[in-house]
């Protein structure tokens, strides 16, 4: 099964993904993540990012696809993935679609996790993430017993540095340019649906568990 998660900055893409890709057993992309690690190993990938994504803007097309290419050649994907943060824009739809179809594959479903403007901020800046784990967490919706370690590991939550004011505005202004337009491409394809990303984040993993099957 191929799922792709649209949706703005603190939608919930990264949080769902995770469990999806537990429930389904099939691994979560997160090309953030995977820019995030290819940073602070310092290679080549990392280096042509670090601007980009220090400033909320979007990491060039050529250097997100690439990463894809590689990473859907692996064996664990064979089965399928879930897609959260790519395609970004309309041309790494393009791509994608492109290298799917060069391997006999097609996406299945494309998922937008529809949200209000006004509580992206607020989910964002509130975010927190366990350095040990990847277990995500936040200041009001899902506190952790101990503030600061995860429930889970007891490793130390950390906030992500383009996670402040400043740069979520930017990346909501560039995600309403860049990315909205993704789903006018998917949506005529039958394979696009939309869940409601203001409710709780059990009722947006039922309701994407129901698209899902
Ligand atoms: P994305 O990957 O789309 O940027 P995340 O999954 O990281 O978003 O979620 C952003 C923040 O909002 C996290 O701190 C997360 O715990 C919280 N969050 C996720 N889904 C919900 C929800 N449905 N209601 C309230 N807070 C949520
Ligand atoms: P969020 O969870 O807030 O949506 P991500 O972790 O997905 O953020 O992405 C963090 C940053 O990494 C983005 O602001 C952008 O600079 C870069 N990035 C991630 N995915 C892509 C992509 N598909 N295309 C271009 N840039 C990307
Ligand atoms: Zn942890």
């Amino acid at each position: 099964m191929k799922v792709i998660l649209l949706g703005p900055p603190g939608a919930g893409k990264g949080t769902q993904a995770r469990q999806l890709a537990e429930k389904y057993g099939i691994p979560q992309l997160s090309t953030g993540d995977m820019l995030r690690a290819a940073l602070k190993a310092g290679t080549e990938v990392g280096l042509k990012a670090k601007a980009a994504m220090e400033a909320g803007a979007l990491v060039p097309d050529e250097v997100v696809v690439g990463i894809i290419a590689d990473r859907i050649q692996e064996a664990d994907c064979q089965k399928g993935f879930i897609l959260d943060g790519f395609p970004r824009t309309v041309p790494q739809a393009q791509e994608l679609d492109k290298m799917l179809a060069g391997r006999g594959m097609a996406i299945d479903h494309v998922i937008d996790i529809a949200c209000d403007a006004e509580a992206l901020v607020a989910r964002i800046t509130g975010r927190s993430t366990c350095s040990k784990c990847g277990e995500g967490y936040h200041a009001q919706h899902k506190k952790p017993a101990q503030a600061g370690i995860c429930d889970k590991c007891g490793g130390t939550l950390t906030q992500r540095a383009d996670d402040n004011e400043e740069t979520v505005r930017n990346r909501l202004t560039v995600y309403e340019a860049q990315t909205a337009p993704v789903i006018g491409f998917y949506r005529p394809g039958g394979v696009f649906k939309e869940v409601d990303g203001m409710a709780d984040m059990g009722a947006v993993f039922k309701a994407l568990c129901a698209i899902l099957g």
